[in-house]
């Protein structure tokens, strides 16, 4: 079951947390995996994680807000591979704040990675898939893509923006070969949410709190994010386009 035999694919913010989970469950499930991101150390770390295990990974330099970059990493895999299979737009950056404690600059520099990052890798992926008439493009969204997440303005403004996003790339490319989801988690602990616990003045406080906002009481795990990500990507999930996955412990199941 969930086979990505003979895959070539790529995931964006694949040197920590959901990324790199969703790299190792796509590496054990056959897939050749780009883990691609802009800090080296955690992308070889990754990298080195699946070679361990004998399954096939390589490390690519990528800043999603670089244009040339994901240029770049569709030359490398289309020269190795000559084609990409499946897309994980996974790179995201966080912001703790309302309207008022927002500046322009921060809402620039999150839709920059968020939401420009997931239209520019796309962008360059997409035309060859469409040639192939086969392709799978999964963006992490977020909880804060369905509902209102206190304090995070900047963050769901994006987050909202990648569900439209792909539900557009999914309505207008559907016939053309190309399934393409989002996944909503709730909380989940990785780095991104240790750096978001540092501008609290409770960070003890806030980590319960964050638990407690699941129905289930704890934050996930990576892995159960990545799951999520390997059925979307596998042939198993061929009649799903333009769905929100939402993965939220029950968050948003009601209070
Ligand atoms: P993380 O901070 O642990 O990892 C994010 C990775 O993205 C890092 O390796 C970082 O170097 C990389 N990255 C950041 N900006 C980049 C850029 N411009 N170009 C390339 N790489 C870049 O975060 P995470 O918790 O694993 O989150 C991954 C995705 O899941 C994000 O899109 C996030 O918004 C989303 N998400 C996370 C949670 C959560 O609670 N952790 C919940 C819902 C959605």
């Amino acid at each position: 079951m969930f086979s990505l035999a003979n895959k070539i694919t790529l995931v964006t913010g694949a040197g920590s947390g959901i990324g790199a989970a969703i790299a190792e469950v796509f590496a054990h499930a056959g897939a050749h995996v780009f883990v691609a991101d802009r800090d080296t150390q955690g992308g070889h770390a990754t990298v080195e994680r699946i070679k361990a295990t004998k399954a096939s990974a390589e490390f690519i330099a990528l800043d999603v807000t670089s244009e040339g970059d994901c240029e770049r990493a569709r030359q490398t895999a289309h020269n190795a591979f000559g084609r990409l299979d499946v897309l994980v737009n996974n790179a995201g950056i966080g912001h703790v704040g309302t309207i008022l404690q927002t500046t322009a600059a921060d809402l620039d520099r999150l839709y920059a990675v968020n939401v420009r990052g997931t239209f520019s890798v796309t962008k360059a992926f997409l035309p060859g898939m469409i040639e192939r008439k086969n392709g799978v493009i999964i963006n992490l969204a977020s909880i804060g893509g369905i509902v209102a997440v206190r304090d995070r303005l900047a963050y769901c403004a994006t987050k909202f923006a990648i569900v439209g996003l792909t539900k557009s790339i999914a309505l207008d490319h559907a016939k053309q070969g190309i399934r393409c989801n989002c996944i909503c988690p709730g909380r989940v602990e990785t780095p991104f949410v240790t750096a978001r616990l540092k501008e609290y003045p409770d960070p003890v406080a806030a980590y319960k709190e964050m638990a407690s906002t699941q129905a289930i009481g704890r934050m996930a795990k990576p892995e159960e994010i990545a799951a999520a990500a390997l059925y979307l990507a596998s042939d198993e999930a061929s009649f799903m386009t333009g769905s929100e996955f939402v993965i939220d412990g029950g968050w948003s199941a009601g209070k």
